[in-house]
């Protein structure tokens, strides 16, 4: 573990996130002013982090007090600031609109929160609101709670974050303009699958691909944006009579598309699951829920089923998923289910889509919303239901700007709308399971696959055996052992599917030196390079640099060994090993554009190719019934990487790709290759057993203080200068010494430490990391820090990450 470990500190209770103090309680002082942004350079710092300076300003004093406004300004300060209100504002104003404000020197976009309650001495004067920019608001009232609750505990100014979760069309100061609801052309298919004749045409065949996989009908611009071009591909469908074009006006109540697949009977898991939500969307109050069912246990028909509730009783419902082009399937059940109900929200989105989609929702003319992360601050009226699927997935956290993570936030949203939340997966993150057994969630359980169908048999192929010679290192064993080869073998005479999983790119991952055993790393990162093959160059997976592959050592000119494997590689033995099988891979080097991505997964659910090669992308939700093997080819790549989650994840992605094998009406198998059978995660898999190795790994972070056993912040900085920022993590990691509560507070500081990849794009990393029983707890160091970057040059880049997600 490359954080070093402290081992301490019992499990304190700990509030959850929806119920925790506040940090106004922990840092009253500091969001009073305008706390400088770490985005900012040093000087323009200083400028705005004078106290006040927006908001003081000489104005005649009239007789009545002002009456007094709480504004968000759409610029890097933290905190709200009061101005006053102007006479022929008075009444016109609603928490939620855009104004105009005056802001330093000039003027800025400002969103208006509510009546200020700040107690004013007798001299200040404020700046009036200049301009409201809206009639109605765009922002609804409880999102307007939740964009607060992001701002805070994320650590962004409020502002910033208001105007990052509006669409583009909104977030200038520009007049509010209705975006026209003019007719919407929609692509309807009328064939049920792509017909042979057109396997020459890849384009239009993905096209009407994904018209099919998304439920039979989607409008032109929502298809161009899954496919590029797709829009005249589409016309050349329709003069073949493959697709009609109409054009509608989007509106609510237009049921469209092909009404498919609404099975008759719910197994009895799910209608249990399904009574348990009416009942709570009956009682209208906030109710978390975990969704936990095995793979293939028909956890999408239960989300359908309550948000079909939730309609019922006049109530919308927001879908979150981690990644729409790898999830047409789950878009296209609620498409086919809801028509045009349902709003897409992507992040390809354009900007008049978006504008659009956003107004229909606001105006609650749209009660279904499916969409990626983002998508939990659409403003989504009447909120009934809030759904997480996959929730454990990685994605839900964004990883720049506001760093929020968008499970975490969907719950705290549900809270204060009073809406049900349901989180569903096969595999639970830790926290989610925990939240759990603390009673917070109500457990829902699917512990059956759809039909009865069995779950798949896993098996363990130990690669240490299999090495050619016993103890010769660099002969590694063969990428298709003979086991997985006779099992592949078996699986493709019966016409049936095989999935092969190795979570690397390229096809050797290291390249070394025979004679002075140096890896050949990147020059401006600090990792090795890959060879790609197919590029017939070596590649940096961080920074995109490239080169020709190097015949001899750079160093003293040793021959060079390729070693480690990745997707191109075992595609490669594939094709050479069963040479009449149509293998494809996909990763993000296979699958460039989501053109290709589309294609590569219609094709293998047509049944065109029978094996697919790939990263984690084939571990997602897909639904392939004619898959009955999945192999993972090394199990071990991800153990060793230094983060507290990595077990976790392992386990997490083992189980999901295993979940892929038998989900149609022939039964499934896994083979598990790995070097290190000892390991847990792979002994759980193995066994099926979620709970066990949950329990495990949940007395290991308890032990250890990790999540969920205990709240995280990450400190991150970057800079050209090693000495430079080596120098200020040092300053910083000083500064958060000094003003450690006593140690009976449980907050611990781990580092300055190189980070560990120490160097991306030729700048050095360093990392402090900061655990407490609390957020709160862990508050007011924070505050401290960023008071001090002022004065942190700004040539280093210093970034704040509470609840980090990867330790890299
Ligand atoms: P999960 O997300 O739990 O892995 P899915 O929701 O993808 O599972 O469902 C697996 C398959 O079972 C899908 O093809 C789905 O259409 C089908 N299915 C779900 N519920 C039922 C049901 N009650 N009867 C028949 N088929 C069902
Ligand atoms: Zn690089």
């Amino acid at each position: 573990m490359g954080q070093g470990r402290w081992v301490e500190g019992s499990a304190m209770e700990q509030r959850p996130l929806w119920d925790e103090p506040t940090a106004d309680d922990a840092e009253e002082a500091s969001t009073r002013g305008s706390i400088p942004l770490r985005t900012l350079g040093a000087r323009r710092r200083r400028e705005l982090s004078q106290p006040e300076q927006a908001a003081t300003v000489a104005f005649a004093v009239s007789e009545h007090p002002p009456v007094l406004a709480s504004v968000a300004v759409a610029r890097p300060v933290r905190g709200e600031f009061t101005y006053s209100v102007p006479e022929a504002l008075l009444g016109n104003l609603a928490p939620g609109q855009r104004v105009l404000v005056p802001f330093g020197r000039g003027t800025a976009l400002g969103f208006y929160l509510g009546p200020s309650t700040v107690t004013l001495g007798e001299k200040v004067r404020l700046k009036p609101i200049q301009r409201v920019l809206e009639d109605s608001p765009s922002l609804p009232k409880d999102l307007i709670a939740l964009l607060r609750f992001a701002a805070e505990h994320y650590r962004y100014p409020l502002g910033e974050v208001i105007r990052g979760a509006l669409p583009p069309g909104l977030s200038k100061p520009v007049d509010g303009k209705e975006a026209q609801p003019d007719v919407q052309q929609f692509a309807v298919a009328l064939v049920n699958e792509v017909p042979a004749a057109l396997a020459r045409a890849h384009a239009q065949s993905a096209a009407l691909a994904y018209l099919l996989a998304v439920g039979g009908s989607a409008p032109l611009e929502e298809v161009s944006h899954a496919i590029p071009g797709a829009r005249a591909h589409l016309k050349s469908l329709a003069t073949k009579g493959l697709v009609r074009i109409e054009e509608k006006k989007l509106e609510a109540g237009v049921k469209e598309g092909l009404i498919q697949g609404r099975p008759d009977r719910l197994t009895p898991e799910q209608a249990a699951a399904g009574e348990q939500l009416r009942g709570a969307l009956d009682a209208g109050a906030f109710q978390p829920f975990l969704l936990h069912g095995v793979t293939g246990s028909g956890k999408t028909e239960v989300y359908l089923r309550a948000a079909e509730h939730a309609l019922s009783l006049g109530k919308s419902s927001l879908i979150l998923v981690p990644e729409i082009a790898l999830t047409p399937q789950l878009v296209g059940r609620f498409r086919s289910r809801f028509g045009a109900e349902v709003a897409v929200l992507h992040s390809a989105l354009k900007d008049r889509e978006r504008l659009f989609h956003w107004q229909a929702l606001r105006r609650g003319e749209v009660k279904i919303a499916v969409g990626v992360r983002s998508a939990v601050f659409a403003p989504v009226e009447n909120l009934g239901l809030i759904v997480v699927d996959e929730e454990h997935d990685p994605s839900f956290k964004q990883d720049d700007s506001l760093r929020y993570q968008a499970r975490d936030l969907a719950v705290v949203r549900g809270k204060q709308a009073s809406a049900v939340v349901v989180l569903g997966s096969a595999t639970p993150a830790l926290e989610t399971l925990e939240n759990v057994k603390r009673g917070r969630y109500r457990l829902l359980e699917l512990k059956r696959r759809v039909d009865d169908r069995p779950m798949p048999t896993i098996e363990l192929v130990d690669l240490r055996q299999e090495r050619p010679r016993e103890g010769i290192v660099t002969e590694e064993a063969p990428i298709l052992s003979p086991p997985l080869l006779q099992a592949m073998e078996e699986t493709l005479a019966k016409g049936q599917q095989v999935i092969l999983f190795l979570n690397r790119r390229g096809h050797s991952t290291v390249l070394l030196c025979e004679v002075c055993g140096l890896s050949l790393k990147c020059t401006s990162c600090d990792v090795c390079l890959t060879h790609h093959r197919s590029q017939n160059r070596v590649v940096c997976h961080y920074c995109g640099l490239t080169m020709p592959v190097p015949e001899r050592c750079l160093e003293c000119t040793g021959p060079i060994l390729k070693l480690g494997i990745g997707t191109e590689r075992v595609e490669a033995e594939v094709v050479e090993r069963i040479p009449n099988a149509r293998v494809a891979r996909l990763d993000r080097d296979s699958a460039t554009s989501a053109e290709r991505l589309t294609e590569l997964l219609a094709s293998f659910a047509r049944r065109e190719l029978d094996v697919l090669v790939g990263t984690q992308m084939v571990a997602k939700g897909h639904d392939f019934p004619g898959v009955t093997l999945v192999c993972v080819v090394m199990a071990d790549t991800s153990l060793a990487i230094p983060d507290f989650r990595a077990a976790e994840r392992t386990f997490h992605l083992l189980t999901q790709v295993a979940g892929r094998a038998g989900r149609g009406k022939d039964p499934g198998r896994v083979l598990v290759q790995t070097y290190n059978p000892d390991a847990e995660p792979v002994k759980r898999v193995l066994a099926h057993d979620f709970d066990g190795f949950a329990q495990q790994e949940l007395e290991w972070r308890k032990a250890l203080a990790y999540p969920p056993f205990a709240r995280m912040a990450s400190i991150r900085l970057e800079g050209e200068h090693p000495e430079q920022v080596a120098s200020v993590a040092r300053h910083l990691g000083n500064l958060v010494s000094r003003n450690m509560p006593p140690a009976s507070a449980g907050v611990r500081l781990l580092g300055p430490a190189v980070a560990p990849i120490a160097k991306i794009r030729g700048k050095t990393r360093w990392q402090l990391l900061l655990k407490g029983p609390t957020h709160v707890a862990l508050a007011p160091l924070l505050a401290r820090v960023e008071t001090a970057l002022a004065d942190v040059p700004s040539a280093v880049k210093v970034v704040l990450d509470v609840d980090p997600g990867a330790m890299l």
